[in-house]
């Protein structure tokens, strides 16, 4: 056993208590220690003078003692602010919270360290909460040795783990253990990106005094991850091509060239690429596992049918499964539809629960006289059987967990898969969470589309927006307003769905119908508000963000987004996708409130500027990073400790390419040069590669 892996309250200076409390940070054993790395550096070398300091930067001073005062105010509130000078500026160093004993600390004249973000207070250079270096005694081997150091490693901490016992206890990880580190990637790979040794490179990334060489170290780390989970990829996708459907589906060019023929306009250039993409997959004897990424209204349900007629011209079934029984209803609405001329395709919707004539529909599918299968999560039920499915595609995917998605592959074999999503994903994004699949992106919308035109507007001017969506009332459009709360809250000072709803219908637009829906109602509930909407027996629908992203309904032409500063860009865009779904022109008024951040201003203005889903997920990536990005309900995205796939996005490229060909040449790692990659795979990330096995 490598004592690396040993529980990290062996190690001298950390014991029972400590190894608790560091689980905080995620670390279990001495070798993830070894990877806490710092999360920053102060750089004791350079001699900065308060005067030189700049607003928002980070900064390293070191300086004396001037004054200390504490200020107590309210209930058990108080602030402690140290003043230091370099002799000849001063410098505010502020906390708001601390204990007793880290007063103690401080004592006039002291020389003292302190590092952080540079703030303004009238004025004046401050810091608020900076990390502190007090050059005390060295009474220990461990603290003369950091005392001595130019460049000091900051690190995450958790309550009750100080910053010298962190540093303490690393000096004596790498003190004892440093013999111990073994290497995770081959000689090949580390000669052609020039990387040092791990063996290096984890104790320079921790003690080195060049911040350069850090900055290189670093990288080696954000690649090691990226270029692992993307092996990961490439061997789920090397099992996926190994599975044989045995379908090679040929194009017989009776059912879907009558779908061809009795559309009622062209194809877009995207989709016509896209189809032949489909056809190439679908022909080769291979499974196919492709995932099509389209914004709302850009056409992937033509796309998906005629897929499923391919299937069922070589006498297969084909299905849709949709997350909810509305989306699944307008599926087999719009399907029956664009079939309506074909009437010897029998199909069916299949939905939850018991009613009349379940039964009957079940052993048609059975028994294949039923060809196309819409449903929901009806269609997974342990009782489900199908007589021979060889399309299946899931709509709006990440709704389903990954073992509800292997049902339908596991029930039929080996059909054909195809992913449908309407969420605009960055392509980098893609790459880490969707990387073993094949990837189509419908980056075209249909020229007949009208662009909604977007405006925001301070919360003062929202009698104007009502002026002008009266008149679209008026002439019988209809109105989606959106609330992030549900009901009144005493800790957000928030507009709510309720008080709204009871605003419009009362003093606002009495004259028009309005509804009010919410999560906390019951589906059946919802789906009747939702009907009667449709049926335009609703003029105004006030709600949360529960409206589901498919929602389809032409003749709604306005959308009004409540706090809409408090929304992520994705978010606001899936949200506007609502409207502009009919011939008519649509609006979409995006209300903000103040105090309107920086950020969100730059969030709003980019919604009025662009359409493009691709472009507003790029900039919601880059503004929020990769673990907002999806929200919380997003599950199975990879997080990385070192990569930032905005960031590193070039380095993802390469781990990809490289990932790739090695799996390409050696599946098992089997090849004495693949020995480390091997070794560290099966250990690391074999056990995630099953999730994705399907
Ligand atoms: P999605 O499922 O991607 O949200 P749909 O497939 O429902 O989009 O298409 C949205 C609307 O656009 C439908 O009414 C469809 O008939 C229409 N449509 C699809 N493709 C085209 C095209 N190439 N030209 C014109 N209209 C199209
Ligand atoms: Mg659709």
């Amino acid at each position: 056993m490598n004592p690396l892996t040993n529980n990290i309250k062996f190690l001298k200076g950390v014991g029972e208590n400590r190894a608790k409390l560091l689980t905080k940070l995620h670390i279990y054993t001495i070798s993830d220690l070894m990877e806490h790395f710092p999360r920053d550096y102060i750089n004791r070398k350079s001699e900065v003078k308060i005067q030189n300091l700049e607003f928002e930067k980070q900064a390293a001073i070191i300086g004396n003692i001037v004054s200390i005062e504490k200020k107590n105010y309210g209930k058990n509130k108080s602030q402690l602010n140290v003043v230091i000078t370099d002799g000849k500026d001063h410098l505010y160093c502020t906390w708001f919270r601390f204990a007793s004993w880290f007063l103690k600390k401080f004592q006039i004249g002291e020389k003292i360290w302190v590092s952080g973000t540079v703030t303004e207070f009238m004025g004046n250079p401050q810091m608020i909460h900076p990390e502190i270096e007090i050059l005390e005694e060295d009474n220990t081997q461990q603290q003369s040795f950091w005392h001595k150091r130019n460049v000091l490693p900051v690190y995450a901490l958790t309550e009750r783990i100080t910053m010298n016992v962190m540093r303490n206890i690393i000096y004596n990880a790498f003190h004892l253990y440093h013999d111990f580190i073994e290497e995770t990637l081959p000689d090949y790979i580390l000669e052609k990106y020039r990387f040092e040794h791990r063996k290096i490179s984890l104790q320079k990334i921790h003690f080195s005094s060049r911040l350069d060489e850090i900055e290189k170290i670093k990288k080696r780390y954000a690649f090691e991850e990226l270029f692992y989970t993307q092996l990961m990829l490439a061997r789920c996708k090397s099992n996926h091509q190994q599975k044989m459907s045995g379908n090679n589906f040929i194009l017989k060019k009776t059912f879907t060239t009558k779908l061809k023929n009795s559309l009622p306009f062209e194809l877009t250039s995207a989709q016509k690429r896209i189809i032949r993409e489909i056809v190439h997959d679908m022909n080769s004897s291979t499974q196919m596992n492709r995932l099509l990424q389209g914004d709302v209204g850009s056409g992937k349900t033509i796309i998906t049918v005629f897929a499923m007629l391919l299937a069922i011209e070589n006498g297969f079934q084909a299905i849709l499964m949709a997350p909810t029984e509305i989306l699944a209803e307008q599926h087999f609405r719009s399907i029956s539809n664009l079939l309506n001329n074909q009437p010897e395709i029998r199909i069916a919707l299949l939905k939850g629960g018991n009613y009349r004539g379940k039964k009957g529909v079940k052993e048609k599918i059975k028994n294949g006289e039923i060809q196309i299968i819409i449903g929901t999560h009806a269609l997974i039920q342990k009782d489900m059987e199908y007589q021979n499915a060889g399309f299946v595609a899931i709509d709006e995917q990440h709704r389903f967990g990954v073992k509800q998605r292997a049902v339908l592959s596991r029930k039929n074999k080996h059909p054909d898969l195809m992913y449908l999503s309407a969420t605009p994903i960055p392509r980098s994004l893609a790459l880490t969470v969707y990387g073993d699949l094949d990837i189509s992106v419908l980056d075209e919308l249909p020229p007949n589309r009208k662009p909604i035109k977007t405006l925001w507007r301070g919360a003062t001017k929202k009698n104007l927006v009502y002026d002008e969506v009266r008149e679209q009332l008026q002439k019988g459009r209809q109105v989606y307003i959106v609330c992030p709360l549900i009901e009144e809250s005493a800790k957000m000072d928030l507009l709510d769905a309720e008080t709204l709803y009871k605003r419009i219908s009362q003093k606002i637009f009495p004259e028009f119908k309005s509804s009010l829906l919410h999560g906390r109602m019951k589906t059946a509930e919802k789906d009747e508000i939702m009907e009667k909407f449709k049926k335009k027996k609703i003029a105004i629908l006030v709600s949360t963000t529960v409206i589901e992203v498919g929602i389809d309904v032409p003749n709604a032409t306005v959308m009004i987004i409540e706090h809409a500063e408090r929304f992520g860009l994705s978010q606001l865009h899936q949200l506007r996708g609502r409207v502009g779904r009919g011939s008519e022109k649509s609006f979409c008024y995006l209300i903000a409130y103040p105090p309107i951040s920086k950020e969100g201003r730059e969030r709003l203005n980019i919604m009025v500027e662009t359409n493009d889903g691709f472009k507003i997920a790029e900039k919601d990536l880059e503004l929020r990073g990769p673990g907002e990005f999806f929200g919380t309900a997003q599950s199975g995205i990879p997080t990385f400790k070192h990569a930032n796939i905005v960031r590193d996005r070039e380095l993802l490229k390469q781990a990809r390419i490289l990932a790739f060909k090695i799996i390409n040449e050696d599946y098992d790692l089997k090849g004495s040069k693949n020995e480390i990659l091997k070794k560290h795979y099966f250990q690391k990330y074999f056990e995630r590669e099953k999730l994705f096995d399907f």
